[in-house]
């Protein structure tokens, strides 16, 4: 007899804590969406790739000439890794993703006719990509209900007690279990930006944030009595 895993337990108060937070994000960034600039699936599952652990400003600075050069995945597959470097130079870890770049391409054309792929399991096996790639890539160009948890989403849910899991797809589990599906992606953009603009990982501006009265600040490094948090 095969027996069910139990899902872990989402921490204490998640659950009325979690119409708190969609609510107070959706007064704050009512259009949130992706920073990234694209026009097709082609480009921003190019974009997302170059995006990992670099700022979506300094791949919005090199997308236009790269894309300009390489508009899609046939023209892209032609390129070596040293044709696509110049263009990303500028991009954390460029050397990595332009070889991911170069393959991701290939398969592409090799695979799925040039085109992106509407199905996950196919994007997470493109080189480069994973995961958080394929729900950014998915959710945004097709539509389809996903969280990407990237840095501050995890950041994010651990702090406001929404998660006590370190791991990406452990946290994005949590989240499903907390949030209504169709608002999903929305969540996913929100928390970015909440990350980027108040609840930033050195220094979280908690005397700033709207959600200060319900976050439990789990993991903030608080400041010592009579000091403004
Ligand atoms: S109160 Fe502080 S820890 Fe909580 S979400 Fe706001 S900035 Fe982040």
């Amino acid at each position: 007899m095969t027996r069910k895993t139990a899902a872990p337990r989402l921490p204490t108060g998640a659950k009325a804590r979690a119409p708190q937070v969609l609510g107070a994000l959706e007064t704050l960034y009512p259009d949130a969406r992706t920073e990234l600039d694209y026009r097709s699936p082609f480009e921003l599952l190019v974009a997302t790739v170059l995006s990992a652990q670099a700022t979506d400003v300094s791949v919005n600075a090199a997308t236009p000439a790269l894309f300009a050069r390489y508009p899609d995945a046939h023209a892209l597959s032609t390129a070596s890794p040293e044709d696509i470097e110049p263009y990303i130079r500028r991009i954390g870890l460029y050397r990595g993703k332009a070889r991911n770049l170069a393959a991701l391409a290939r398969l592409l054309v090799e695979r799925h006719g040039g085109e992106v792929p509407d199905d996950f399991a196919a994007v997470v096996a493109l080189p480069g990509a994973g995961r958080k790639t394929a729900n950014v890539v998915l959710s945004n160009a097709y539509g389809y209900p996903a969280i990407a948890v990237d840095t501050h989403v995890g950041r994010l849910a651990r702090r406001l007690g929404l998660s006590t899991q370190t791991h990406p797809d452990k946290v994005e589990a949590d989240l499903e279990r907390l949030f209504p599906r169709g608002r999903w992606v929305f969540l996913h953009h929100a928390l970015i930006l909440h990350g980027r603009r108040v609840c930033a990982a050195r220094r979280p501006l908690c005397g700033e944030c709207v959600m200060r009265p319900f976050c439990p600040q789990v993991g903030v490094d608080l400041p010592a009595p009579g000091r403004p948090a």
